[in-house]
């Protein structure tokens, strides 16, 4: 399985390490090194197969030559995969992660690397002692901290540009946003749109992060398993990837689907099956970049704040030709932003 999906991958390179202590698979995908170094996140999750952990790693790696792209970084897309039977805490995190360091670097400097799902800037300190193209390190040891609220920033822009489009007007004080997921992005950015006035539904596994964060910005509190379903102007999933399927696209009662999550279609058809419903999707790889913006342009661009807020709200600007390509062209949103991301990176 894991030879199949190699040899039909039309990435660069896969590098593939095992640890046998621990049972952990790890994988590194180059997509693209076309517009420079690959530069992608590092994720530890369980799998259920090490199969199904290459295929996240190829499928995101894929995600990361787009979102470089059309963001307008001078780097290529990779993404890592540490699949573990469960996740590691202690010694037992440290020895993994140096050793998924010594495979990151073995590829010299070909795989630049940050903070995904499950890895944290303390990770990230950890995996500079070995592999020197690490971004996102403690601010304390340098590097540029936590990307979440920048993320948080550029699907805010990314979110009004959608509304603007669908609505008419940017103006979010009498709309309606649900946010799936209050983590490092879904939090700042649930703040963000309460603050423009707009009436916030959260939904979070975790119920206490959910029920405190809504009684700091008076938002209202949904289950996590029924929140897809429910009204809205505005569906932002920040959560895990996939939400957005032949069977979850008939539920959704909004009328824009605008958040951080990476990978939110589960195939391509389903940016047809939103286009046909009347919902207007905002490209994952478009609108969460604004965490790749920031740590990528301060770190490796030389970018003060400045610079880094124009190019988030770029993402917006983005967004709007994206949206005004797919009405011209009668394409989905999806298939509008990989043709701009393509004649970007052209
Ligand atoms: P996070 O782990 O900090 O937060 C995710 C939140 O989602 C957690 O609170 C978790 O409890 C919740 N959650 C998990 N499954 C859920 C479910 N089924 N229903 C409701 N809530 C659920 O992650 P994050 O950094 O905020 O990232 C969120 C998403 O955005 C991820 O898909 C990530 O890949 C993507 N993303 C993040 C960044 C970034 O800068 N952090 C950048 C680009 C993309």
């Amino acid at each position: 399985m894991l030879e199949d999906l190699i040899r039909t991958w039309d990435g660069e390179e896969v590098v593939v390490g095992y640890d046998e202590p621990s049972g952990t698979w790890m994988f590194v995908c180059i997509h693209s090194t076309r517009l420079g170094p690959a530069g992608g996140g590092t994720r530890m999750k369980p799998y259920a197969e090490p199969s199904d952990a290459l295929r996240d790693a190829m499928n995101l790696s894929e995600a990361m030559t787009l979102k470089m792209a059309a963001a307008g970084i001078p780097f290529g897309g990779g993404k890592a995969v540490i699949a573990v039977p469960e996740l590691p805490s202690g010694d037992e995190r440290r020895r993994i992660l140096l050793r998924y360091a010594d495979l990151a670097s073995s590829l010299g400097t070909t795989f630049h690397t940050g903070p995904d799902v499950n890895t944290s800037t303390s990770d990230m300190d950890l995996i500079a002692e070995r592999h020197p193209h690490v971004y996102c390190r403690s601010e304390a040891n340098g590097g540029s901290g936590d990307p979440g609220p920048y993320t948080a920033r550029g699907v805010y822009h990314g979110l009004r540009a959608s509304v603007r489009h669908a609505f008419g007007s940017d103006r979010l004080d009498d709309r309606v946003v649900l946010v799936q997921g209050v983590g490092d992005v879904g939090a700042p950015l649930a703040e963000l749109v309460a603050s423009d006035g707009a009436r916030v539904l959260v939904a979070d596994v975790d119920g206490d992060r959910a029920a405190a964060l809504a009684v700091r910005i008076g938002a209202e509190v949904l289950a996590p398993e029924s929140a897809i379903g429910l009204e809205c102007d505005v569906y932002a999933p920040c959560a895990l990837g996939g939400t957005l399927n032949a069977e979850s696209i008939p539920r959704l009662r909004c009328r824009v689907v605008a958040g951080s999550a990476n990978n939110q279609l589960h195939e391509r058809e389903d940016s047809d099956r939103l286009r046909d419903a009347g919902i207007l999707y905002a490209p994952d790889f478009v609108i969460n970049a604004g965490g790749v913006l920031y740590a990528w342009g301060t770190e490796s661009l030389r970018w003060d704040l400045d610079t880094v807020e124009t190019r988030l709200a770029g993402i917006g600007e983005t967004l709007a030709e994206i949206f005004a390509r797919a009405d011209a062209e009668g394409l989905g949103t999806d298939a509008a932003a990989e043709q701009l991301a393509r004649a970007r990176s052209s």
